[in-house]
C-alpha cells in the first residue's frame, strides 16, 4: 500500500464481514482493500453457528467445503425443560445440501476467509492499519489511515464501513446509532465433551434460567449460560457450578480452553448508506448473541451489497438509488433479526411460569411448526437478494 493508492471500494475492518466482502470484490474484479487495524485474526471462539444461508454464499465462491470439512454439522437440536427432554427438533427439512447448522470457532472462519482473499490479491488485506479519518470530495473519499505508525492517504469511490459495533466509519459519517442494552447477561465456555450427544445441539429452558450446549470439533463443546447479572470475571467453577445446579451435568475433570462473559445490545444504524460511505455487518446492526445470527446477517450484508457495485461499476446507473435500496432491504431484515432474537431471549429467561414455557416449546416442535422453526432458527428469509 503507497501513499495515494486509489481504489474503486475500501473496506474498514478485517473480521468476518469485511474479509467476505473483500473476496466476493475481488472475485468480481473490482478493485479494494481491507484495512484491519489488528495484526493477526483472533485467536477466540467467539461466534459458532453457520447457518445453511451462509453456506450458500460461501458456495458460490468455491469455500463451501473448506468451511464443512473444518466444522461441525449440527443436524438436530434437543429441547429441554429444566433436564427433562422435551422432544427434538430437526434440520432435515431445510433445503439440500446444507440441512444443518455448522459450527467452527470464529478464528477459524476468519483463517479460511485470509486465505481465500490473499489468494485472490495478496496485497488486497493490509493488516496493523488503522482508519482514523474521511475527507469527502464529490466524486471520491480520502481516508486518512495509519499504518506502523505512519500516516498515509488513500483514495477510494465508495467506502465501506465493516468496523464493528463501535464503528469509526459509521461516526466519521455521522450515522446516528439507536442502542439499547438488555438486562440479559451470559457466561460461556468451551470444555471438551462429556455428554454423549455427539453433533447434537441441546437447549435447557431451567427454572433459573438458559443454558445451551453446542458441539464443536476436536470432541470439544461450548456452554452458553443465562446468569443473573454480568460477571466480568468468569471462572470455570462459576460455569460448572451452575450447569451442575440447573440440570445436573458435571463438567469438572474436562477440559476448559475458553471461558468468557458478555452482555447483550441491541443498535441500528439510521441509514446503511451516506454519501458515498456504506455500513455492513456489526457497525450497522446489533443483534443478540442468542441465536447465533449477527456474523451471518454481515455476510448477507456483504452479498448484498457486492451485487450493488458490480451493477454501480458495470452499468453506473443511479449508483444513488441502488446504495439507497441496499440500506432500506438490509435495515428492515435486521430489525427481523433482532426480533427472532429477542423471541429467543424471552424464552431462556427466569420466569415462573413453567407450563407456559412446556406448551410453547411442545409446539414448536410438532409438525408442520417445527419445519417453521427449523426455518426461522437457519435465518431463512433474511437473505432476499436485490438481483
Ligand atoms: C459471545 C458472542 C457469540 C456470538 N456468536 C455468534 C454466532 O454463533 N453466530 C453469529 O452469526 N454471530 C455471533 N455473534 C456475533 C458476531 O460475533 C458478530 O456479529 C460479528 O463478529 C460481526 O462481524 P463484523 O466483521 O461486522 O465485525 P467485527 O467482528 O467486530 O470486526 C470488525 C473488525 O474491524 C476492525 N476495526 C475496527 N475499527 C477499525 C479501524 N478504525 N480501522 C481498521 N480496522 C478496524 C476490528 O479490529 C475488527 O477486526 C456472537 C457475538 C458474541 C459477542
Amino acid at each position: 500500500m503507497k501513499n495515494d493508492d486509489a481504489y474503486q471500494v475500501a473496506i474498514a475492518g478485517g473480521g468476518p464481514v469485511g474479509l467476505f466482502l473483500g473476496c466476493l470484490l475481488q472475485e468480481k474484479g473490482i478493485s479494494c482493500i481491507v484495512l484491519e487495524k489488528r495484526k493477526n485474526t483472533i485467536t477466540h471462539s467467539r461466534s459458532i453457528g453457520i447457518h445453511p444461508v451462509s453456506l450458500e454464499l460461501f458456495e458460490s465462491i468455491g469455500l463451501a467445503d473448506d468451511f464443512i470439512e473444518k466444522g461441525t454439522k449440527v443436524k438436530e437440536g434437543m429441547a429441554f425443560i429444566n433436564s427433562e427432554h422435551i422432544g427434538t427438533l430437526s434440520f432435515a427439512s431445510c433445503p439440500p445440501p446444507y440441512p444443518f447448522v455448522l459450527t467452527l470457532p470464529q478464528y477459524i472462519t476468519e483463517e479460511l476467509l485470509v486465505a481465500h482473499l490473499n489468494n485472490l490479491n495478496s496485497a488486497a488485506l493490509q493488516c496493523e492499519t488503522t482508519v482514523t479519518g474521511l475527507t469527502k470530495t464529490e466524486d471520491s473519499i480520502q481516508l486518512n489511515v495509519n499504518k506502523n505508525e505512519i500516516d498515509k492517504k488513500i483514495t477510494a469511490q465508495y467506502v465501506v464501513g465493516a468496523d464493528g459495533i463501535n464503528s469509526r466509519i459509521r461516526q466519521e459519517a455521522a450515522i446516528a446509532f439507536k442502542e439499547k442494552t438488555y438486562d440479559d447477561s451470559y457466561i460461556m465456555g468451551d470444555f471438551s465433551d462429556n455428554t454423549g450427544w455427539g453433533s447434537k445441539a441441546a437447549i435447557f429452558l431451567c427454572d433459573d434460567g438458559l443454558i445451551e450446549s453446542f458441539p464443536l470439533s476436536g470432541n470439544m463443546r461450548r456452554w452458553v449460560v443465562k446468569t443473573q447479572q454480568y460477571m466480568p470475571e468468569v471462572h470455570r467453577e462459576d460455569l460448572e457450578t451452575l450447569v451442575s445446579q440447573r440440570i445436573g451435568h458435571q463438567l469438572h475433570h474436562t477440559k476448559n480452553i475458553m471461558l468468557s462473559s458478555f452482555g447483550v445490545q441491541k443498535g441500528l444504524a439510521e441509514t446503511m448508506s451516506k454519501d458515498r460511505v456504506l455500513l455492513a455487518g456489526d457497525a450497522a446492526h446489533i443483534v443478540s448473541p442468542i441465536g447465533g445470527q449477527g456474523m451471518n446477517l454481515g455476510w448477507l450484508d456483504a452479498r448484498d451489497l457486492a451485487n450493488c457495485f458490480e451493477q454501480i461499476f458495470n452499468e453506473s446507473t443511479k449508483p444513488e438509488q441502488i446504495l439507497n435500496d441496499y440500506s432500506k432491504r438490509r435495515l428492515k431484515i435486521a430489525g427481523k433479526a433482532i426480533r427472532r432474537a429477542e423471541f429467543n431471549m424471552a424464552l431462556g429467561r427466569k420466569t415462573g411460569n413453567l407450563q407456559l414455557k412446556k406448551s410453547i416449546l411442545w409446539l414448536m416442535l410438532k409438525t408442520p411448526i417445527s419445519s417453521l422453526m427449523a426455518r426461522i432458527f437457519t435465518m431463512r428469509g433474511l437473505q432476499t437478494l436485490p438481483f
